[in-house]
């Protein structure tokens, strides 16, 4: 067909997207993108690697969040990467809560100085400030953004990654068919001196609330001791596939609340993917998480490569499950993790 033809055919096509009666496999859900405006073509690369790999298709909308506003350049350009709509928003404060910044609660001066320390100490991140700003953003509050109340799904996505193999499916779809809550690529343990007290936190919180621990948890992939300790192994959360009625959830919303009154992404520096994992395994059961095992994703130094399929350009021998330090992602789907909670309640 010719140019003007198919340039018609992208007209409908868009049109069609834009009534949701007329597609109505689609699942409610949306792109989520915390960036910061000096990361434009990055974010112009990874959404070229996600359209042509799979959302050309599909034409699933984004949802640009910023602590900033976006700017007129960064709006045009990213607009420009897709047909796809795309939504901008800047974090705001909301039902009381701080979103973005140092609740009331925090002692700044006891904060400067563990960051200091941290810096010292070589901790990754350990002296930024942006850094846990951006880390309890996305552990408690990026899907209260007024913007994701619509959405039942979220992917999201960071600028400067890659997708390395057709995704010819639709991994939303898949997990709502299945009631799947949590999508991960790559499994990691976690570098202890961010979170020296985050296992602590959790269990002073399992024995207050008991009653949110799943009975078909996934404990033993957190804990090789019954629950005493943490192992460090976590989803990496620059790629999460995810229910937002999970993070929604009463469980969800005691955990972090409680995690959040100890100061510990300040004092600390707790990162979001132990906090989303910890959850996880411990408020869903074992077959609500899933390890996309065909989906092929790279954020520097990690990536998860198929090992068997022709249409990824990624090289299966680099993928991180051969690497010890990557074994998290695929011990969770080898054997149930499941650990009886009168077990787990004793041990702590
Ligand atoms: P890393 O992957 O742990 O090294 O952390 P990144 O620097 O990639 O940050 C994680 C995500 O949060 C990325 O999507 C960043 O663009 C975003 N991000 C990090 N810090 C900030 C910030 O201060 N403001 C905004 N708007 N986004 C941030
Ligand atoms: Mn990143």
């Amino acid at each position: 067909i010719g140019a003007d033809s198919y340039l018609n055919l992208t007209r409908i096509f868009k049109i069609d997207n834009e009534d949701a009666t007329t597609r109505p496999k689609k699942v409610n859900a949306a792109f989520v993108i915390l960036v910061r405006n000096n990361e434009l073509h990055e974010m112009k690369k990874s959404m070229k690697r996600i359209e042509d790999r799979f959302n050309k298709n599909y034409l699933y909308p984004y949802v640009f969040l910023n602590d900033v506003e976006f700017t007129e350049e960064f709006k045009i350009g990213v607009q420009a990467m897709t047909n796809a709509k795309v939504e901008f928003g800047t974090i705001e404060n909301r039902d009381g809560k701080v979103h973005w910044g140092y609740p009331d609660s925090i002692d700044l001066e006891l904060a400067a100085t563990r960051r200091e320390e941290m810096q010292a100490a070589g901790v990754m991140y350990g002296e930024s400030e942006s850094y846990r700003h951006m880390c309890r953003f996305n552990s408690g509050f990026f899907y209260r953004h007024k913007l994701l109340d619509k959405y039942e799904y979220y992917w999201r996505i960071e600028p400067g990654i890659d997708y390395s193999c057709d995704i010819e499916y639709d991994p939303f779809k898949y997990m709502k068919d299945r009631n799947i809550k949590y999508g991960y690529t790559i499994g990691l343990y976690e570098y202890e001196n961010t979170i020296p007290s985050l296992w602590g936190a959790v269990k002073a919180f399992i024995k207050k609330h008991p009653e949110h621990i799943s009975t078909a948890n996934s404990i033993k992939w957190l804990s090789k001791d019954g629950g005493k300790t943490y192992n460090g192994c976590h989803f990496w959360s620059n790629f999460e596939i995810g229910s937002l009625s999970f993070f929604r959830s009463k469980a969800y919303t005691d955990y972090f609340d409680y995690l959040d009154s100890t100061g510990g992404f300040f004092y600390e520096r707790w990162g979001d993917a132990p906090v989303h994992s910890i959850a996880a395994a411990l408020f869903l059961n074992q077959t609500q998480i899933h390890w996309f095992k065909d989906i092929g994703y790279k954020h520097e130094p990690w990536e998860n490569c198929p090992q068997d399929n022709v249409k990824c350009y990624c090289d299966p021998q680099h993928s991180s499950i051969h690497h010890y330090y990557a074994v998290c992602g695929k011990n969770f789907v080898e054997g149930n993790h499941t650990l009886p909670v009168a077990d787990f309640l004793k041990n702590i």
